[in-house]
């Protein structure tokens, strides 16, 4: 790349991100906001029995902002009058965009962990969002979207969204929200212990995901 010497075209995409001609982003942002829209659209077909008012703009919430912040540091700047340094395609390299992503995944886990309000069980789940974002192998299925928004078929969310009359797990009677179902009611001890036998240590929420995306059969066997 270093040799190459680039053609401008219009529009181009590299790591994630439309660049014009001129670096004004608006190809990037328009193309960003279709894509939340269509992920909108996505996850509302996968929680279809959940749906209470408004839950699906609460599980959004977490979702959606990572698709519409995905380098924002690099497309957000020019739109405050700062020069891009991508401005000029000739000569990038990619030690350049390497350097470009690394800041953004180091910006992104900055404000995840500065964020007190919003997705905090995922949060926990998934602490470190450079090892979340190297995995290429995982999947999400509608049990996983549950368990990771923490959005589902919990009765401490759906007592929220006026789905049922108590926050108590069905089977034994504790409070229950996703910590309770994935990693402590008895009604799943068999399908945690197999996990655990697998993983050789007790699964926590701090280090399921961690695990998991370690390589392709701790994601199957954590998913399954
Ligand atoms: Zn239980």
């Amino acid at each position: 790349m270093a040799e190459t010497i680039v053609t401008p075209k219009k529009y181009m995409k590299y790591l994630g991100i439309w660049i014009d001609d001129k670096t004004i982003f608006d190809e990037h942002i328009e193309r960003t906001c279709k894509k939340a829209d269509r992920q909108v659209t996505a996850l509302t077909k996968i929680l279809p029995n959940i749906r209470g008012p408004g839950s699906n703009k609460k599980v959004l919430y977490g979702v959606v902002p990572s698709v519409l912040l995905y380098a924002a540091p690099v497309w957000a700047r020019n739109g405050f009058g700062r020069r891009v340094h991508l401005d000029n395609l000739e000569g990038v390299t990619e030690a350049d965009k390497l350097r470009e992503r690394e800041t953004t995944v180091n910006e992104w886990q900055d404000r995840w962990e500065r964020n007190h309000s919003t997705a905090q069980w995922t949060k926990r789940l998934i602490p470190h969002i450079k090892s979340w974002l190297k995995c290429d192998f995982k999947t999400l299925n509608y049990y996983v979207t549950q368990a990771l928004t923490g959005h589902g078929s919990f009765r401490m969310y759906t007592l929220r969204i006026e789905k049922s009359r108590n926050d108590l797990c069905k089977y034994c009677g504790e409070r229950d929200d996703p910590k309770h179902t994935d990693f402590e009611c008895n009604r799943w001890h068999a399908q945690r212990t197999g996990l655990e036998t697998y993983f050789g240590a007790q699964i926590t929420p701090e280090n399921l995901l961690e695990t998991m995306v370690r390589n392709r059969r701790s994601w199957t066997e954590g998913v399954t």
